[in-house]
Order: C-alpha cells, then structure tokens, then sequence
C-alpha cells in the first residue's frame, strides 16, 4: 500500500524556516479563525504567516509560487464576498500598520496595508487631513483591504472611492519582483525601465491598446463600479498620454499582487457639517428630490427603505411608522456653520415639497450626528439580531444604477422579495444609485436556498438589462460574484480580465476563486456559521485590546467566537486562546448583533475551572480568615514589597503562579496599592453590618474587595461623596461580587457568593458601588441566574445598582464643589466593566463641572487598559503591551490627572503610565472638591 506523506502541516513547517517562530501559525485554533471573513463562505487555509517587513511578503510570496500553493493577501477580513479566505497560505498583513510618512502640505501619506481606516483618520485628523473614502466597516477594515476592493462609502459622492484617491502603491509581484505602481507620463523613461523589467505590464499596456473598443463600447454607464479589472481606468489614462498603474491593482481583490505600501491622497476634514435624517411618505418622493438635494453638493445622501425600518426596530430608533424611506443627508462646509445653516434651509425647501412622516432631525454637533448615523452604520450585523434562524445574506448586496433611477430600483426588489415572501432590507448610497440589498434567509432550508439562487441571477440579470447597471459598486466580486463577472461584461473583455489575470499570475495561485473564476457562488457556503449568531463583521476586533497587541485572527474576539462555538472544539488544543481574554467586555459592548463572546469564554473556562484559583476564591469566601490573613500581609508590606524581596518573591511564586497560567507572575514592575491594615469596615464600624443584622439605610455601599482591602481612598472617597449628598450607607455583609471568580472558571463559587450578596442586599431602594467590575457583575447577577429559583431577586437587586458616578447625577442635592488645588488637567479613562454596564457619560459629566479642573478627552479613552482584575499577575507581559497605548493617549492628552471608576484598572495605570501622572478614582477628585468647597466656605457641609 502506498502511504502518502502528511503534508498537512508541511507548509507550516516550511515557513517557519522562512519566518519567526511567532509569526507562522497552523493549529486548529488559528486554521479555524482564519476559516472566514464578513462573508457567507468558509474555507480552511492550511498555515498563517504574519508578515512584518518586505522581506517577509516576498519570502511568503515566492515560496508559494514555487509550491503551487493558493496565497491569499488578508488585512481585516471584513469583506462580504469571501475574497479573504483562502486553501492555502492566508497572508495576514495586519502586522504592517505604520503611517510611514504624511505630507500636510501636499496632501498625501505613505501608510502599510495593516492600518485600520480609523486608526489613520483619528492621527490624520491631527493635522486637519483625512482619507476621503469612508466604507461602514471604517471602525475595522484595513487600507490593504480598501485599496484591494476599491472600497466606497457614504461620503464617496464627495470624495470619490478609493481608486480615486490612490498615487501609488509598492506591489510584490508572483515573480517575486517588486512593482513600484504610480502614474507614469508615456515618454517618462521610468515607465520604459518598468516596461522591460516586468512582462505583466507591458503585456497588459498592449491589451489594453488593443481593445480599446471594446473597453469603451462595455465601460458601465454608471457612477461607480468594482466589477472585473479596472482597465477602463488604463484606458482613461492613455487617452491622456499616461500608464496609471493603480488604477491596474486597486480593486483587484489580492489576485494580481500584494501590496506593501501605498501613497494616498488625503483632503481636509471639514470645518463643519451638518447631518439630517429625513422620513418621506412616499418612496417615489425620494428618487423625485435626490436629484434636487444632489444641487446642494451633499457629501453624503444614504437611504433605508421601509423594510429596512422595520427590520432594524423602528422604536429604538424613533422612526415614524409613517416612513416609507428614510433619507440621511450630509453636507460639508469650509467655510463654517453659517454656510451649513442656509443649506439646511434650503434642504429644507426642496423637502418641504413632499409629504414627511415627520420634522427633518438636524445635528451639527459631532456625538449627535454620530447618532444619526449609528444606526446606518450597524446596519448589516444588526440585522443578526432580526430572527434565529433567517440570517441577512449577502449575495445580490452591491449593485448599481443611475442615481435617478433608485426609487425604481427599490420598488422593483420589494416586489420581487415580496413575491419571495422574504425579509429584506434595502439601503445605500442614493447619490451614487448604489444599493446594498440584504435578504434574511435561512440557507439550510432548501426552499430558501432556492429563492437565494433565483434571486442572484434574476436580480443581477435584471440590473443589467433594465438598469444597464453594475453588480458590484464597492465591495468586490470576490467569489460571490466571480460567476457574474462575465454576464456583466460579455466574453470579448472577460477573456481580457482573463489575459491580463494570466499575465501577473501564470499558475493561478493569487487568490484563486477569486474574481476571475468559473466556480458557482454557491460553493464553500458556510451554512453552519449562517445558523449562528455572529455577523463575522470584525466590529469586536476592533476593540479587543488582544487583537490590538497580536493582530492575528486567532487572537481575537471574533476569531474566538468561531474557534468556542466549533464542533471540534476541545479545551486542551484551544487553551492557548481561551485563556488569553482578559473579559473586559469590549466585544460585548460594541457587538451590533448582540453577541456576548467574552461569555461564551467564560462558558468554556468553567468546563475546566483552574484549581489555584479556586483555592484562592474558596480562601477568601472565609471572609474573616481572608481578612486577617490580608492584615498581615499588609502589616509585612513594608519589608515585602521592596525592590529586592519583590524580585524574589516573583522568582519564587513562579513555579505556583504557573498553576494559574503558564505566562504568570507577580512581576516586581506591578504598583502595588498599599494594603489595609484597618480594612474599610474596620474603619466605618457604624456602617457595617454584620450578616443577618437589620438595614439601617435606604442605601447601601457594596465596596467589594479592592476598597476594602486596600488603603487607596477609594472607599473612604465613596463614603465621604455619600455623606455629602446627605446618605449615611450601611455596608452590608458582603462577598466578592464574583467577576475574578468566574473568571478562572468558578462559575458556582460566583453564585454561591452571588447567593450571599442577594440576601445581604435585599430591601435596599440603592445599592451604590465604586468599583466598575463589582457594578457590571451585580447588574448582570439576573443572566448568572438565568432560569434559576434566584433570577427575580438578582433582576430586584440588578435594577436597584448604581455606580456612585450615576448616583451623584442623579442626587436632587448638588454639595458646593471649589478648586481643590492648582488647577489641573483631568482626562478620563473609561474603565470597560462601567461602558459595559452602560455607564460612560457620568463620570465625565462631573469631571467636566468641577472648577479648577480642566478636562480634556484623551484618545482611545474607551479602550481597555488591560488592568482587568488579575490580568496583570496572569499576563503581565501582554497586559504592559496593551496599556501602552493608553501611555501614549494619556501624553497626548497632555493631562496631569487620570481619573477613572474602577481600583483594579488604578492598580494597572499606576503601573503603565509615568509616576508624575495621578491616577485617582472619580470619587476621589469629586470628594476633594465638595471639601476644598467646605474649606473655602469655613462651614461644615453633611
Ligand atoms: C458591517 C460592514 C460594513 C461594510 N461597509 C462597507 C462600505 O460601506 N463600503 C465598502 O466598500 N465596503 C464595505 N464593507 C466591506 C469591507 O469592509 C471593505 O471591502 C473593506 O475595505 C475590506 O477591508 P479589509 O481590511 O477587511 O480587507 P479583507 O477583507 O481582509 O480583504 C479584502 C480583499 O483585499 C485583499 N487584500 C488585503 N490586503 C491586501 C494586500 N496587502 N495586498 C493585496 N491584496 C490585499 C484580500 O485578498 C481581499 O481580496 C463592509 C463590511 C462590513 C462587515
Ligand atoms: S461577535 Fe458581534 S461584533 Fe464580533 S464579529 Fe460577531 S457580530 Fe461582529
Ligand atoms: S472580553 Fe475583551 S479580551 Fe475578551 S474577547 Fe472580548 S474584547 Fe477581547
């Protein structure tokens, strides 16, 4: 018989020679990470590499030609079409994520593929710039990914898509030779040297000469379009005496090259703008005044039809049942607000003319308009949320007409989905006549497959012959619309695309299935993910302080989501990742679709509960030995916690911290609070109850361990801005709230100390905390007894917790407040526990009043500090890499005080940020303030 080597993971074996150890990855974990982007498809590569510099791609890149390995080029993996997926090698470029260059004078920037859209827009602003071409996914997607498919968005009716924005890009070729790509005059003896040096080009320049016909009698007759290779761009070019070679490679979906940097074009963020939302009656009404808005020059005009409305929740949006569709209208001035404001008057006007459901909402200010938009932006992954079973498929998702014939266009589809009996929503970019058309089906039921399949050919079929329009405006043909390509275009130019493919990749492995392809769409659905509740939309990514430190699939939050919900999962091979989420809930407070995934973590951590923690947590639910033990430790801390026995005592802990996780240590670096030698209740004996003895307070102070235990203010400030406010709390018996606790796994130790909580607390009108995890895991007590006897007291006890942030906004008494100091500047940071728990404008409304203090918002002001309770002994490594962008936030803010709701992340800023910055807790700055008030005033207040 003959035995077949297993070659299974051979490549990954060969580019770990060629690559870091790091940098190659080919475990299940990761293959099933990397097994999807955004779209409906699933494929399996055979091995990862993270590629860092040049050398890496091109290393990557030539040991794939000479294998006969499919390569795909990979940055966010948002792409709906399945272009990012591949068999073979999957290229992440993510790694490569510098601005390497930005010139503010002409206006350009060279920046890496990794980059996120928004990462480049928030350092561009900066400098008053801004990338022009703006897609929905702009919080995830990467530059790689825009320049390959040409992305779009609402503002491309300004600012053009990204073909339009490109002057050159560094693109590594299947010879493994690299193309420098710009605009070259025909006589510039550049071109000529490029010419002889690289065969695809002159190949393709000769093809395009030669049919310049049929390029013309084919080119869409609309204003966008990313279907096949853009040589209509070449053509244009040629007429004027140029080869512009981007024109080539944007849009090309990773199937000619990869590319390693580019130059953009960049335009001034305006001065101004000003957004409006718009509910006409009647749909024909909207395709009647685009034309007429279009006079105005708006930046963007997006619609939602009725269905749209209706699927995404009209009462959570407030919008009238009357609508029929739904206009966003954008306008940008240079000018200033006074030229916004005429405008809005005369938007006003030409609405006017036509029945609205309602007033037209107009916002200027930048957190309303984001509000305005919230909706549209989300609008695909909330879509997640409609039914269980029957999921937005995208699949007819991008085609384009002329703008003035959208409102046909529309009423064409709901007749056609209408017939189908199928939800769908229909939404888009009007001013361009680009709609974005999502049906909610159910692919594993035959009779819905079967509408999918009809739809795609009739809908894009339709779309050519009555619309003369294009299948694809801007988010690629990937291998959803591959089969289509050549029905949009006829054979003559589709044997082109062909040539031309051939040319730059002669064995077929760029990409494959991709673009050009004769394959059915229909092949590699995922039709077991289509039946899950994650829309892969990479949302979470982007605020998965993991991901931001890895940048690799299987250290994600969405790639953790498929890793935890395969069939093949088992903890043993996917311990590496399970274990490395910090639970800081970001994921689950930004994901659309309402996926939880930090708790599906925690599902599969309390499969296997780690047992040293669990002798830790079962040592301190003996509440009074932990006590006195934890008094001791303090009484010691002057010997123990210097430099010296600091070292050594993190050599000697490792071998039993690694019981705790292989990467653990109580690192000498760690800022450690100054341990309690009175602990909090020992020290407001008036106020603590012991457990069983009667309320005292119609409130009550859970402080939790941290204050407590440690002598860091926290709890003192708590009680002292209470007392302020005329409430002396009781400090009921209490128990870990059990965050830490289930955290390792513990999962009925957390509800065992959850049992004692809900008794100590019942009776209360307000349980305040100052501690945002304690706040987030009291509030979500009522899902830890989902469908338990316990579930109606945890949902009393959870509607009554109030963090001491929101309790004093909501105080009828307002204490007199006075400069505590010098005057200060007070950035905060927004701890991920009190955002989860829906708590962020609070804490900085009351900064933002304080006088004397001057606040300021730092960026990245919502993201993890990578604190998260025990994180920082579990991971210290890892959690230094993630607080090192709050470092920087903090210096670019300039601030001098970091106020923040949480002790744990105090601990952790304390540890990352320079000693001469103040970390305080805001009960801390508001308690300084009531008493610099009282001070000032020489009267004692409550
Ligand atoms: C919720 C949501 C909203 C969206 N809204 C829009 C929208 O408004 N407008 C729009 O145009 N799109 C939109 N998209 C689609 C998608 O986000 C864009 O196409 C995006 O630009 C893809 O970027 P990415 O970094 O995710 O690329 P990926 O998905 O990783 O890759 C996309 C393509 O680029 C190729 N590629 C990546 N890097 C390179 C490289 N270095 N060299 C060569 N090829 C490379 C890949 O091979 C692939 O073919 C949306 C997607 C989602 C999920
Ligand atoms: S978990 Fe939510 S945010 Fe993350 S990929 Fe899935 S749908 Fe998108
Ligand atoms: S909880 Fe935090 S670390 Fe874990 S997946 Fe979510 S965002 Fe990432």
């Amino acid at each position: 018989m003959l035995v077949m080597p297993d070659t299974s993971r051979a490549i990954g074996a060969d580019l770990r020679r060629l690559l870091k150890p790091d940098q190659v990855k080919d475990d299940a974990p990761t293959k099933t990470a990397y097994a999807v982007d955004a779209s409906i498809y699933r494929m399996e590569p055979q091995a990862v590499a993270l590629v860092e510099s040049e050398d890496d791609i091109h290393r990557v890149v030539t040991y794939a030609m000479s294998r006969s390995v499919p390569l795909t080029a990979r940055a966010a993996g948002t792409n709906l079409t399945g272009s990012a997926i591949g068999s073979g090698i999957i290229l992440d470029v993510s790694r490569l994520h510098r601005i390497v260059e930005v010139n503010r004078e002409e206006r350009w920037a060279r920046i890496q593929p990794g980059i996120v859209l928004a990462e480049l827009n928030k350092h561009l602003a900066r400098e008053g710039l801004m990338f022009g071409p703006d897609p929905s996914s702009g919080d995830m997607c990467k530059l790689g990914g825009m320049l390959a498919n040409n992305s779009a968005g609402p503002h491309t009716l300004r600012y053009g898509a990204v073909k339009d924005n490109v002057r050159s890009l560094r693109v590594c070729l299947t010879s493994g030779s690299w193309l420098d790509a710009r605009n070259f005059d025909l006589d510039d003896p550049a071109l000529a040297r490029v010419l002889s040096s690289h065969a695809p080009i002159r190949e393709t320049l000769s093809l395009v000469q030669e049919h310049t016909d049929v390029l013309a009698r084919k080119r869409p007759a609309v204003s966008k379009n990313s279907c096949g290779y853009n040589l209509f761009g070449l053509a244009d070019g040629l007429a004027h005496g140029r080869l512009d070679l981007p024109h080539l490679f944007v849009g090309s979906e990773g199937t000619l090259g990869v590319f390693s940097e580019a130059t953009i074009s960049l335009v001034s963020k305006p001065r101004a703008t000003l957004t409006a939302l718009i509910h006409f009656k009647r749909l024909e009404d909207v395709g009647d005044a685009v034309p007429r808005l279009l006079a105005l020059t708006p930046s963007a005009l997006e619609v939602m039809d009725a269905n749209t409305l209706d699927l995404i929740g009209r009462g959570t949006h407030g919008i009238p049942a009357a609508a029929a569709a739904t206009l966003l209208a954008e306008l940008d001035a240079e000018g200033g607000a006074v030229d916004l404001r005429e405008a809005a008057e005369r938007m006003a006007t030409i609405c006017g003319d036509y029945p609205l459901a309602s007033e037209i909402v107009v916002a200027y200010d930048p957190d309303r308009r984001e509000q305005l938009w919230k909706a549209r932006k989300a609008l695909y992954p909330t879509l997640y949320r409609f039914d269980p079973r029957k999921k937005p498929i995208n699949f007819v998702d991008d085609v384009v007409v002329r703008a003035e014939r959208i409102s046909e266009l529309i009423r064409y589809l709901e007749e056609f989905f209408g017939s189908q009996r199928v939800p769908v929503a229909i939404f888009g970019h009007i001013g361009n006549g680009n709609a974005h058309i999502v049906p909610l089906l159910d692919v594993n039921d035959k009779r819905d497959f079967d509408k999918m399949v009809k739809g795609y050919h009739e809908i894009h079929q339709t779309v050519l012959d009555r619309f003369e329009g294009s299948i694809c405006g801007e988010h690629g043909d990937g291998r959803v619309r591959a089969e289509y390509v050549q029905a949009m275009f006829g054979p003559e130019l589709y044997d082109l695309f062909v040539k031309v493919k051939r040319s730059f990749d002669p064995s077929g492995m760029l990409n494959p299935g991709v673009k050009i392809s004769d394959r059915p769409f229909t092949e590699h659905i995922d039709y077991t993910r289509l039946s899950k509740s994650c829309a892969t939309c990479a949302k979470c990514n982007a605020v998965c302080p993991v991901y931001d430190v890895f940048r690799s699939e299987d250290m994600s939050s969405r790639g953790w989501f498929e890793i935890v919900t395969d069939v093949r999962y088992n903890y043993v091979n996917s311990k590496r990742v399970v274990e490395a989420c910090l639970n800081c809930k970001s994921c689950r407070t930004a994901c659309p679709a309402g996926v939880d995934v930090s708790q599906l973590i925690l599902d599969k951590r309390a499969e296997h509960p780690n047992s040293l923690a669990g002798a830790i947590f079962r040592f301190q639910a003996k509440t009074r030995q932990f006590a006195t033990f934890l008094k001791l430790v303090a009484r010691l801390q002057p010997l123990w916690d210097r430099p010296l026995i600091r070292r050594l005592l993190d050599l000697l802990s490792r071998p039993i911290l690694s019981r705790l996780a292989e990467s653990a240590s109580f690192s000498p670096a760690i800022v450690m609070p100054k341990f309690a030698s009175r602990h909090l209740r020992d020290r407001y004996p008036r106020l603590a109850l012991e457990p069983e003895q009667s309320r005292r307070s119609a409130v009550a102070y859970f402080h939790g361990c941290a204050a407590n235990y440690f002598d860091d203010g926290v709890g003192d400030a708590v009680i002292a801005v209470l007392r302020k406010h005329g409430v002396e709390p009781d400090l009921p018996a209490q128990r870990c709230s059990g965050t830490p606790v289930e955290t390792y796994g513990h999962r009925e130790l957390a509800k065992d100390g959850a049992r004692t909580n809900l008794r100590s607390f019942t009776g209360y009108d307000t349980i305040v905390t100052g501690c945002a995890s304690c706040t987030l895991m009291l509030k979500d007590y009522p899902k830890l007894f989902a469908g338990e006897p316990e579930q109606s007291a945890a949902e009393a006890m959870a509607r009554r917790v109030k963090h001491i942030s929101e309790f004093v906004m909501q105080s009828p008494v307002r204490p007199p407040t006075a400069a505590a100091g010098a005057a200060s500047t007070v950035t905060y940071h927004s701890s991920c526990h009190l955002r989860a728990a829906g708590v962020t404008k609070e804490p900085r409304a009351i900064l933002q009043n304080l006088p004397g203090v001057r606040y300021v918002e730092m960026p990245d002001a919502d993201r993890c500090a990578g604190g998260a309770g025990t994180y920082l002994v579990k991971d210290f490594e890892t959690s230094q890499r993630i607080v090192a962008r709050k470092r920087q936030a903090v210096a670019q803010s300039g601030a001098g005080v970091v106020a923040t709701s949480c002790p744990a992340c105090m601990i952790q800023l304390k540890t990352g940020l320079p000693a001469d910055v103040e970390v305080k807790h805001v009960a801390q700055v508001l308690r300084e303030s009531y008493e610099a008030a009282e001070r000032q005033s020489g009267e004692p207040h409550p």
